[in-house]
């Protein structure tokens, strides 16, 4: 039996996650689940699954999730706040934490996590694009397992050597790691209409059901940007050992290529339970409720190269990596406001890559080595993407 904590319960990651459990409770048990904001989802899950804890992340919520969890005859005890966040994701009694929260908000709790030595299950891919080698380094000395979540991650994991060694390519035959992305909503779409881009149309992935944030990243391509990021850091690998590859039907997740010529796929449909499944019972292979695979109905798998016209985001994220933590960490930053920004109508889709640029050009290079030397760069380049943002306008 594993007790599990799931950090963005109420959220596209944290409900595939809940149903996969839900699927297999003789092998899990739910330790806590947190939320945001969607309080009444939260206390339904709390009646579905009977967690020791609900924990909301705003103080403020507290009463209303109080009322709520009441109304639905739920008695599980419920905390609130970010130390709340942390305790729940290295309490003793917890194996492992699915990491689901969006955005940099999910940093702490995630590390905490790490450092409680617990196995992570990683989807919030900023917190790693956020601390990078910092994360990893935490992550060996507690001897916490990460096991990517994010499908790209998972199916490179699935199709490395078992005995792969962190960094080391070569002694592994291996040439380089094929990440593939769909090029989401307007890959085919007229350059000249970029600027008439609806908040609407960017909301809506043609493959994949997720969250607005990283639904808005894969039309800009900068979710293929910080999963760039996210496979140098979760690999050890070098910018050069990656290559992005548009396959707009999302069937293969990623590839590993190899010296002697031969590529290792990793194919199914686009539904996230399958990495879900795939972390939760790690070495072995559980129901994920996912149906499979019809060869017969299966045709026209392409590929080709994403254009650095159409996602500049992408070549940003490229480039911040080729520089250093400092620079993937404001990317990181500037993004979210952007993002937000584009969200609530503030800017167009296009000055989505304009702020993320303009934030980055703005701020002088530097090293970051400490978690707070992080959190404070993180801060500088959400006042700077603020400042553009409002130069914009
Ligand atoms: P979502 O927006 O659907 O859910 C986000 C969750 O985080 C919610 O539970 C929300 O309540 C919580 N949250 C939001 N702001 C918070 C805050 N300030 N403090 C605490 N909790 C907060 O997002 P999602 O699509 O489930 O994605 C979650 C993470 O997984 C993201 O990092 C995303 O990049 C990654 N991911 C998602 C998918 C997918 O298919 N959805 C695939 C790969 C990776
Ligand atoms: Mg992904």
């Amino acid at each position: 039996m594993q007790t599990i904590t799931v950090l963005g319960a109420t959220g596209s990651i944290g409900c595939n996650t809940l149903d996969v459990i839900n699927r297999h409770r003789d092998r899990y048990r739910v330790f806590a689940i947190t939320g945001h904001r969607q309080l009444a989802l939260l206390a339904e899950q709390a009646k579905a699954c009977d967690p020791r804890y609900v924990v909301v992340a705003d103080e403020k919520d507290y009463n209303q999730a109080r009322a709520l969890l009441s109304e639905a005859g739920v008695k599980t005890e419920l905390l609130c706040g970010q130390q709340a966040l942390e305790d729940v994701s290295s309490a003793p009694e917890v194996d492992a934490v699915m990491a689901a929260i969006v955005g940099a908000a999910g940093l702490m709790p995630t590390m905490a996590a790490v450092k409680a030595g617990k196995r992570i299950l990683l989807a919030n891919k900023e917190a790693l694009v956020m601390s990078g080698a910092l994360f990893i380094d935490a992550a060996r000395q507690s001897g916490a397992t990460i096991l990517p979540i994010d499908s790209e991650h998972n199916a490179i994991f699935q199709c490395l050597p078992t005995d792969f060694e962190y960094g080391n390519l070569a002694d592994s035959g291996i040439a380089s790691l094929l990440l593939t992305g769909s090029g989401g909503p307007f890959r085919e779409r007229e350059l000249s209409s970029f600027t008439q881009i609806t908040v609407e149309e960017a909301c809506h992935h043609p493959n994949w059901d997720m969250g607005r944030k990283i639904t808005v990243d894969s039309a800009t391509m900068m979710n293929k940007g910080l999963e760039f990021i996210e496979a140098c850091r979760l690999f050890g690998t070098a910018p050069d050992d990656i290559t992005v590859v548009l396959h707009p039907q999302s069937t293969i997740h990623s590839m590993v290529q190899y010296v002697d010529g031969s590529v290792l796929a990793q194919m199914g449909h686009p539904d996230m339970r399958t990495p879900i499944a795939y972390g939760l019972a790690y070495p072995d292979r559980i129901d994920a409720g996912v149906k499979p695979l019809d060869f017969a109905t299966l045709s026209d798998l392409t590929f080709s190269t994403p254009c650095a016209q159409r996602y500049p985001n992408l070549y940003l994220a490229i480039e911040a990596c080729r520089e250093g933590q400092a620079a993937t960490t404001r990317l990181n930053a500037a993004n979210e406001i952007a993002v937000e920004a584009f969200l609530s109508h503030q800017i167009g889709f296009c000055d989505i890559a304009r702020v993320n640029e303009q934030t980055l050009n703005k701020l002088e290079p530097t090293t970051v080595s400490s978690l707070q030397q992080i959190l404070e760069q993180d801060r500088r380049a959400r006042v700077t993407a603020r400042n553009v943002i409002r130069g914009l306008g």
